[in-house]
């Protein structure tokens, strides 16, 4: 391709330009890139140069219908047409089918929408505070897990229990605290009389796929209910199907006071949601939050039409039985690869340990055509969409057996 977008007396490809133009006007939070994705097809990307990909990590569990998916894409162009953005000073109907649609199909019974993981965790974040405060018992303190990742606004970040992501911002929020994840006891010491809130994602997505053991969730509801805290899931990247059930925790046995969602809600487009219970959700009155994009007829029409496809009979079923084909490729390669730790993950949300960093074989796997992403130093993490189909599942074993060889791992 020509360049197109710098006035560069020597040819350059176009991924040159853009990495050109983009070093030079792109503050830079997310480092040096090696490509740059402009078109996507169900499983499939190319990038600027014509290049040909597998996505198995769906722009980090955000497209779970693939690239392009027709009723996804239809609901964003007929709403387009017909209406891109109100505010919330009126009912916008796509938003109000939204809510009932999610109401449906969990725990909750009530809704309030934003644009993003980081937004959706701090309308929890508020909430259980403003709840406990107007029943008259305030407590302000909120557990949350090390390894923990719940985003990047000040108060998630602080909630986040890694120092890494701490680094500089401080002063931080007030009244949090950190227990190891999967240890019922540090959390049972750690529910002092002036906390009101745990939060926790169901499986540590950033903090390198990390599931807790078979009785832990069943522990942590009935020490919240004992201790009269509230249980906030973080399902914003186990959510919308990603590790076989609709939600997370509905494949845990138990239920939470507040859950919130984000990635794959709108296959691509922009939203969060926090949902929760009649009696939580009186915590916030009118005027008590609010966000201008939040819902807005958009992104609103995307999610719901996500939502029917995630929720249509056998979808979710399939997604099950391909993931568990993946991790059955995948332990057969764990029998012949030295520097392999585990396979861990559920459905389709997969970490893959080994005793090196495994940043070479990102690399080495997106040349190779397999786009996935590293969680924390030492895992390689795929999240294919939920379409994947076996033939997909055996192109990127082959290719990762591959990748695996010529690393001498
Ligand atoms: C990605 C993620 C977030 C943050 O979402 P943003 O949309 O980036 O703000 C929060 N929690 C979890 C578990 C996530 O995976």
């Amino acid at each position: 391709m020509p360049p197109v977008l710098t006035e560069s007396p020597v040819p350059m490809t176009l991924t040159d330009e853009i990495k050109t133009l983009n070093d030079a006007h792109v503050i830079n939070t997310y480092g040096a890139r090696s490509i740059a994705l402009s078109r996507g097809d169900g499983m499939r990307l190319w990038d600027a140069e014509g290049k040909e990909y597998l996505d198995f990590f769906a722009g980090i569990a955000v497209c779970n219908l693939g690239h392009g998916h027709p009723a996804v894409t239809k609901a964003i162009c007929d709403q387009a047409q017909k209406l891109v953005h109100v505010s919330n000073l009126y009912y916008i109907e796509a938003q109000t089918l939204l809510a009932a649609l999610l109401c449906k199909h969990s725990f909750a019974d009530k809704w309030f929408f934003c644009n993003g993981g980081a937004e959706a965790n701090e309308a929890a974040i508020k909430l259980a505070r403003r709840y406990w405060d107007k029943q008259g018992t305030p407590k302000p303190g909120i557990v949350t897990a090390q390894q923990s990742f719940h985003g990047r606004t000040i108060a998630t970040i602080t909630a986040t229990g890694q120092p890494k992501y701490h680094d500089g911002f401080q002063p931080l929020v007030p009244g949090f605290s950190y227990v190891p994840f999967d240890d019922i006891a540090a959390l049972e010491a750690a529910i002092t009389p002036d906390v009101g809130a745990v939060m926790l994602e169901p499986i540590q997505g950033e903090g390198g796929v990390r599931i807790p053991g078979a009785d832990y969730w069943k522990q942590v509801r009935q020490l919240c209910d004992d201790r009269n805290v509230l249980l906030i899931l973080d399902e914003v990247q186990t959510g919308l199907g990603r590790t076989g059930p609709l939600f997370a925790h509905q494949g845990d046995g138990i239920i939470p006071d507040i859950m919130t969602l984000a990635k794959g809600l709108g296959n691509g487009v922009p939203i969060g949601a926090m949902g929760c219970t009649d009696a939580v959700a009186t915590g916030f009155d009118i005027g008590s939050h609010a966000c201008t994009f939040g819902g807005n007829p958009l992104s609103s029409a995307a999610a719901v039409a996500t939502m029917n496809v995630l929720t249509a009979p056998d979808f979710l079923d399939e997604a099950v039985a391909n993931g568990a084909y993946l991790f059955e490729q995948l332990a057969e390669i764990a029998k012949h690869c030295d520097s392999l730790v585990e396979v861990r993950g559920k459905g389709l949300m997969v970490g893959i340990e080994f005793d090196k960093p495994v940043a070479p074989l990102v690399h080495s796997l997106i040349e190779a055509g397999v786009i996935c992403g590293p969680a924390g130093p030492n895992v390689l993490r795929f999240l294919p969409p939920l379409i994947v189909e076996k033939e997909h599942i055996d192109r990127v074993v082959s290719l990762l057996k591959t990748c695996l060889g010529d690393l001498k791992w």
